[in-house]
């Protein structure tokens, strides 16, 4: 079922420039607020989603090998940080990938915005705090 929240992105919408996308890795501190760290796998040309085919291998080698993938961040440089219908989709196949709920953090022209997902296309509002590449978070509502 899709969200209210997904919207199609219209190709003349967007501007074509290097977005920022990092795979957090981190910690729950409670079962509410978590910290992580951002690495970057790629500065990519396209705009607009999370990343799945591109990165897969190394972001599950590093499930596989540490276990703290907890979500992603990427950026919507020419757009608000609105869930698109790539980022939906690809949020989910994370989530079955790694077999865990993930953040998913969108900065857009309009500020950050945090998304807890739980697969299934289902996520919570959180909200979360970026500090060069530090990133702590809360789940708003479970
Ligand atoms: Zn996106």
């Amino acid at each position: 079922m899709m969200s209210m929240m997904t919207m199609t992105i219209k190709a003349d919408e967007i501007n074509i420039i290097n977005e920022t996308y990092l795979c957090l890795t981190g910690r729950w501190l409670t079962s509410r607020i978590w910290v992580a760290q951002g690495f970057k796998h790629k500065e990519r040309a396209t705009p607009a989603s999370v990343s799945f085919e591109e990165d897969a291998y190394g972001i599950i080698s590093r499930e596989i090998s540490y276990g703290d993938v907890i979500g992603f961040y990427h950026t919507h440089p020419n757009m608000p940080a609105f869930v698109s219908t790539t980022d939906f989709t690809t949020m989910n196949a994370w989530v079955d990938a790694l077999g865990k709920p993930l953040i998913c953090l969108i900065e857009g022209k309009d500020g950050l915005y945090t998304y807890y997902w739980r697969g299934d296309g289902i996520y919570n509002e959180a909200k979360s705090i970026k500090i060069g590449n530090f990133f702590m978070g809360v789940i708003c509502k479970e």
